[in-house]
């Protein structure tokens, strides 16, 4: 592994310009389940379904019953070796820009600068009738949580049939199309349009490298089977070496 490490510290530190897709998987070393964790939350209650719009319109109890918890111990989670090592990558000049998909916020405690959060973060709720922003974990008792006004609060995060916010779309589409370099790390690759970001990066000449203990972006150039967390932190100690 170290081999394969030094050489794609060579690659990174030459292409610089460097664009991270992350997904569930690199928040799974913070404890934080993926959609597909054996035995999760998520065997229970399809998250298609209990976070889908059409299901929060008719009742949003359902949302909160498998996002609750998360919201009120907000802050409980932390950033593990993954997220630093973007965060040291970053500091090097290297990475400039990190997409998530994830709506736990960590990218952003661990540091990084430099963040589109695609689907939005669980760490802003807003009320539905008055507007009235409240900021995780601090939201009122009741399922659902209800506002002052009586409005019903939701979270600041894409439902499965909603559209993305088109201004982080549109970033998130500019970075790739135009990075160096890109770190696929710890997504299925099944959620669109995020699946295709690589594509676009690839198509547009850029070096792809997947980490994820499970192979899901055929098209990368590279591809580390490994944990975020240490395969993350290898590149980094070899980029560390390299200068
Ligand atoms: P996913 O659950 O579909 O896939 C997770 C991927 O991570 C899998 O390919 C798995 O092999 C890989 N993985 C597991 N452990 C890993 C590790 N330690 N290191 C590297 N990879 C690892 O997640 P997704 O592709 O992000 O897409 C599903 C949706 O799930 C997204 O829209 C996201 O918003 C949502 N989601 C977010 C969180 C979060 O914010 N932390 C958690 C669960 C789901």
């Amino acid at each position: 592994m170290k081999a394969l490490y030094q050489e794609l510290a060579g690659l990174l530190l030459k292409k610089k310009n460097c664009v991270a897709l992350t997904g569930a998987g690199i928040s799974a070393e913070s404890g934080i389940p993926t959609f597909r964790s054996k035995g999760g939350l998520w065997e229970k209650f399809d998250p298609v379904v209990y976070a889908s719009a059409e299901v929060f319109r008719k009742d949003p109890s359902k949302y909160w019953t498998i996002r609750g918890d998360f919201i009120r111990g907000y802050g409980e989670y932390k950033p593990n070796a993954a997220h630093y090592a973007l965060v040291a990558l970053e500091k090097m000049g290297i990475l400039r820009h990190v997409i998530t998909q994830n709506i736990d916020g960590l990218h952003k405690s661990a540091g990084s600068r430099s963040v589109t959060e695609i689907h939005g973060s669980l760490r802003e709720i807003y009320c539905l009738k008055c507007g009235r922003e409240y900021l995780a974990p601090h939201v009122p008792e009741g399922l659902p949580p209800c506002c002052e006004c009586g409005g019903v609060l939701k979270p600041n995060t894409v439902l499965f049939g909603e559209q993305l916010p088109p201004e982080a779309l549109e970033h998130a589409y500019h970075e790739s199309a135009t990075c160096k370099s890109m770190l696929v790390v710890g997504t299925s690759a099944v959620v669109q349009p995020a699946a295709s970001l690589p594509y676009l990066a690839k198509r547009n000449g850029a070096l792809v490298i997947e980490i994820n203990p499970e192979k899901s972006f055929p098209a990368a150039d590279y591809y580390i089977a490994q944990k975020a967390g240490p395969a993350l932190s290898g590149i980094v100690a070899e980029i560390r070496g390299l200068n």
